[in-house]
């Protein structure tokens, strides 16, 4: 087990290893030594890892509740945060209690949120059971819910109390969710490390987990320490976030899985970045390669016009123009302000 601290203003550990899940008990006797424990889960992970949870936590002498709503994006708005405040406050949850959220980013965003703002914070852990989650979501406290208007629109920079990170839970996931995990591991190993991006192509998946979630954590956690709220490095993690949440919004949040887009938007950026020398020849063709290992598509035909009007509205854009994090080479990344007519150069091939 790997134990890592993150120096935020309200600092926290996270643990990784394998086999955690059921040592939760113990773990958090630290941070909360009696009280009331919510277990806020998805109806696809509680049946799965909740009720041993449950289980575990009753033995150590802690009231349980569990809060569980339907698994995907579409839960992760305002009226199931409301449905959770009634549920906290029906079973008079305090500001000394806990909210563990248990589950991917969906219920770890929803979880933080309700937790910032329920009786104006409350204490949250975050057990993060996909990989996405694990290696980004559940570190570095952005917690949201979608509105109307966009993805996450609505949210709070909040840090958790832990982050429990058990590798084993992984093991139930689906193809298609693991591989977008995967596609946010090509994206941290794009930005710092080619040597990383070699073990993707080939090791076998298990053996590669076990290395690559700590080493991703590892890196979310200095940006988060360097810029906990995201106007400065952090920003690097936005590689081909600026396009693929572009792309997920043109298809309404249902062609594309939000993995699937990004690896769209780390291809087409890095092509047209490729093309003004920006970045060295052949990294587009090295990072296809990866991405395809995992089944995640490599080929989207798109206007430059859609792309620049999906991609405006992103709550990452800056009034004065965009900040494209791109790479020089695979394992370089780095950051390019634009003037929206630069953007809008950049975006039709006219760039210099
Ligand atoms: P998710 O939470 O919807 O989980 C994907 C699916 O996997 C769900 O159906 C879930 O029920 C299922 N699942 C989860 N764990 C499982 C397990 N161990 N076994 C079997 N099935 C399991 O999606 P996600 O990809 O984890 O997270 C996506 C969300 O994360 C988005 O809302 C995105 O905006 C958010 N996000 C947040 C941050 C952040 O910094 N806060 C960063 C990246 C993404």
């Amino acid at each position: 087990m790997k134990k890592l601290s993150v120096h935020t203003l309200s600092p926290y550990t996270i643990q990784v290893g394998n086999n955690l899940l059921l040592q939760t008990a113990t773990i958090i006797k630290s941070i909360v030594s009696s009280g009331t424990m919510v277990i806020v889960s998805d109806s696809t992970v509680y049946p799965l890892y909740g009720e041993p949870l449950r289980h575990r936590l009753k033995e150590a002498g802690y009231s349980v509740f569990s809060f569980v709503f339907p698994p995907g994006e579409l839960s992760k708005q305002m009226k199931t945060v409301i449905k959770l405040y009634d549920f906290l406050t029906k079973h008079q949850v305090t500001r000394s209690d806990l909210l563990i959220a248990l589950g991917g980013g969906v219920v770890g965003d929803l979880t933080g949120f309700a937790a910032a703002t329920y009786l104006r914070g409350i204490d949250y852990i975050q057990i993060p059971t996909t990989l996405l989650a694990q290696i980004d979501s559940s570190v570095g406290g952005k917690t949201a819910v979608n509105i109307p208007a966009g993805k996450n629109l609505v949210g709070a920079f909040y840090q958790p109390k832990l982050v429990l990170c058990d590798i084993t839970l992984l093991s139930t996931l689906s193809q298609e969710t693991l591989a977008d995990g995967m596609a946010e591991a090509i994206k941290y190993a794009a930005i710092f490390s080619g040597n990383l991006l070699e073990q993707i192509q080939s090791e076998d998946t298990n053996t590669l987990l076990n290395h690559l979630i700590p080493s991703c954590i590892e890196w979310k956690k200095q940006l988060v320490e360097e810029d906990e709220r995201d106007n400065g490095n952090r920003m690097l993690l936005n590689f081909g976030h600026t396009f693929g949440h572009a792309i997920e919004k043109i298809h309404h949040y249902r062609l594309y899985t939000h993995g699937q887009s990004v690896s769209l938007g780390m291809l087409l950026i890095t092509e047209l970045s490729e093309q003004y020398g920006l970045t060295q020849p052949g990294t587009v063709s090295t990072l296809r390669s990866a991405l395809k290992k995992y089944g995640l598509p490599t080929e989207i035909t798109i206007s430059p016009k859609l792309l620049y009007q999906n991609s405006l509205n992103d709550k990452k854009r800056q009034r004065e123009g965009v900040t494209l994090a791109l790479i020089h080479e695979i394992g370089k990344g780095f950051l390019l302000p634009l003037s929206l007519e630069s953007y809008w150069k950049f975006l039709t091939g006219v760039y210099s």
